[in-house]
């Protein structure tokens, strides 16, 4: 029955709820090869082998917001908090230029000095320095009007993940915050014209195969232009402290399902799912993901941008290893791309 309905959800991109659980509930040695090598066949044909690279600036770590799983969360005084200057920003651009990133993806904590003026200036300075270069912006909840202002400074695509789609997970993960109020962001971010990016952690403590068909059909639903799924990793600075990390098996078996479900998809195979294992980065790209974002973020501050234990952000996982990580794809049957690499999912 499995690989039956393996072959349905590649032929029809959807399955009944029922029968994504059933997948989740008995997926076993063999019938998960085959998942992924029809996932690897449908990014094949969507996307060929080539793997987008992202160029990812953390530019400040200051968060207003309380996530009880985050290293950076406002509450966790021993986290040593930074923030770049425009000018640093720009200089990293440049720097990301030189490299031969076309897209940069400005990542940081809720953090309100940056006020809409500000990334709005940011942003036409990028657009400045490289014109054809696309601009990701992920800094959480905002107003639509901020969005927007920030949407006609240049900026292309908006990373924020829903987190979860059990609002009562969601609660306790975030006690002063609400699923409605993301979820608004993400439909503001869409009607804007943003390329939209939204997602989900992997292995929450407590969570059930339920809860993930309730994250996939959530997806579905939004019909976001990119997905970023990757394992929930306790963070010692954190309540969640001592929770056990989520697995390389069920990240690749969702990112799988994620790639039949919506093939267009861009999907990256994400640094946590890299920090968690050696081989994770190539069982996410062999699972269907076709995304990397190597760290361009000034050395100096990279270990401050501590999200979860072990984070990775050297080697393979930084820009500046470029050679390393060309090769690294290769040496896995993928060829690095280096282009804007623009969502080719089509809003309604
Ligand atoms: N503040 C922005 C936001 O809320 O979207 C972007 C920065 S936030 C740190 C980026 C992502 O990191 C979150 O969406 C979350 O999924 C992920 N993250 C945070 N803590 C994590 C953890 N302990 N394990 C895995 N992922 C984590």
């Amino acid at each position: 029955k499995i690989k039956d309905l393996i072959d349905k959800l590649y032929q029809e991109h959807d399955l009944r709820d029922e029968d994504l659980l059933y997948i989740l509930d008995n997926i076993d040695e063999e019938s998960i090869d085959y998942l992924f090598y029809m996932a690897a066949k449908t990014r094949d044909r969507h996307h060929g082998r080539k793997v987008y690279l992202r160029g990812l600036i953390e530019f400040t770590n200051y968060c207003k917001r309380e996530c009880s799983y985050c290293g950076i969360n406002a509450y966790n005084t021993k986290a040593k908090r930074y923030r770049l200057t425009k000018e640093e920003i720009l200089a990293t651009c440049l720097h990301g230029k030189e490299l031969g990133f076309n897209t940069f993806v400005l990542q940081g904590g809720e953090d309100m000095y940056y006020d809409d003026e500000k990334m709005a200036d940011i942003i036409r300075s990028i657009k400045d320095l490289a014109p054809d270069s696309a601009i990701t912006i992920s800094i959480g909840e905002r107003s639509k009007d901020s969005y927007r202002l920030l949407r006609e400074a240049g900026a292309d695509r908006y990373l924020l993940r829903h987190e979860t789609a059990n609002e009562e997970t969601y609660k306790k993960l975030h006690s002063k915050s609400y699923f409605k109020d993301r979820h608004q962001c993400l439909k503001d971010l869409k009607d804007l014209g943003f390329q939209v990016g939204s997602g989900f952690m992997v292995g929450l403590p407590d969570y059930t195969n339920s809860d993930y068909v309730k994250d996939l059909r959530f997806l579905k639903e939004l019909e976001p232009a990119m997905v970023g799924m990757g394992p929930f990793i306790a963070h010692e600075d954190t309540p969640m402290r001592g929770n056990s990390s989520g697995t390389i098996e069920k990240t690749t078996t969702l990112l799988a399902i994620i790639r039949l479900l919506m093939p267009r998809v861009l999907l990256p195979a994400t640094t946590a799912l890299a920090s968690i294992g050696e081989s994770g980065r190539k069982r996410g790209l062999d699972a269907g993901a076709n995304v990397i974002m190597p760290n361009l973020t000034p050395m100096v501050h990279r270990g401050d941008y501590s999200l979860y234990k072990n984070k990775k952000s050297t080697g393979s996982e930084s820009a500046e290893a470029l050679n390393l990580i060309k090769e690294e794809l290769e040496s896995y049957g993928y060829e690095c791309d280096m282009a804007r690499g623009d969502s080719k999912v089509i809003y309604r």
